[in-house]
């Protein structure tokens, strides 16, 4: 019983190490049960042997309440492991809910720098190792919201997160980073393959106007791109800092374009058209 109260506590901490230690646990008992049964080990038998009556048959009320007991027990277990799936539910659920983006299903901000990190890490230790940096911002989105409403500026949200996941490679970090900004991360790319594939993601979301609640939304984004390793870049933090340094230069240089730092304008140098109505 105290067992069993441990293992629902536990479950809710790490549910993978209770699993493994109750097969662990089962294993150890089988095998004292085999040592009891066998006799290998009488001076110490873990089973309690049913008293005998005067003509050596056993006591059948003391066995009806042992298998009372066995049924109980086996009902608590049931109970325990069904209230156990529960809560491996409810964690992964939790879990999905805390790492990923509600609306558009990309990671979110958090998960996005968690993993961001790790994949700084990884391109710092492999000695010719480098790691891209991608910030897009959707141009004029308040625009969108004001003219087709939040509901289509939702939708625009969720088809650009496709373009952009679609345009990434299995291995990149794909972030929603704030409301209308997205993030990338592209590990062993130059500076100049990531301002590349930016342009074409640029291209992409440019040629996809969204079409939603009977309208076409036009859409473009604005992108900066930065790279690791390069001078003034040692931490995941100042990657993010001068993709978006970039970014705010492209916005400032009429939007709808890639720049790449340290913000020289990269080849789409495309100017700002204003946002057609339906
Ligand atoms: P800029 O080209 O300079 O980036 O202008 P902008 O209008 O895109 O940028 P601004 O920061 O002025 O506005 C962003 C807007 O995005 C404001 C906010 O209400 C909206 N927004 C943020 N998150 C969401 C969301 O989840 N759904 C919708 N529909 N709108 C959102
Ligand atoms: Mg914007
Ligand atoms: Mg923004």
């Amino acid at each position: 019983m105290v067992f069993l109260g441990i293992n629902i506590a536990s479950a809710l901490a790490n549910v993978t190490k209770v699993q493994v230690a109750n097969v662990y646990i089962c294993i150890a008992m089988s095998i004292l049960v085999i040592i009891d049964f066998s006799g290998l080990s009488p001076s110490a038998p873990l089973f309690v042997k049913a008293p005998l009556k005067p003509n050596g048959s056993p006591l059948l009320g003391w066995l009806a309440l042992q298998a009372t007991l066995g049924a109980i027990l086996l009902a608590i277990g049931y109970i325990s492991m069904a209230a156990i799936r529960r809560w491996v539910e409810r964690e992964n659920l939790y879990r999905e809910m805390s790492a990923v983006d509600g609306l558009t299903r990309l990671a979110n901000r958090r998960s996005f720098m968690e993993r961001g990190q790790s994949e700084f890490m990884r391109a710092q230790r492999i000695g010719s190792g480098s790691l891209a940096c991608v910030m897009v911002d959707i141009d004029h989105f308040k625009r969108i919201n004001d003219s087709f409403g939040h509901h289509a500026g939702d939708q625009v949200l969720v088809a650009a997160s496709r373009i952009l996941i679609e345009s990434a490679r299995q291995y990149d970090e794909v972030g929603r980073y704030g409301g209308e900004e997205f993030a990338l991360l592209l590990p062993g790319i130059t500076l100049a393959d990531a301002a590349l594939v930016a342009e074409r993601i640029r291209e992409t979301l440019a040629a996809s106007p969204v079409e939603t609640d009977g309208v076409r939304i036009p859409l473009t984004a604005s992108f900066g791109v930065a790279c690791y390793p390069s001078p003034g870049i040692s931490t995941l933090d100042e990657l993010l800092k001068a993709a978006d340094a970039a970014l705010y230069v492209a916005k400032a240089a009429g939007r709808n374009r890639v720049c790449k730092a340290p913000c020289g304008l990269a080849e789409a140098d495309v100017p700002d058209q204003p946002l057609a109505q339906a």
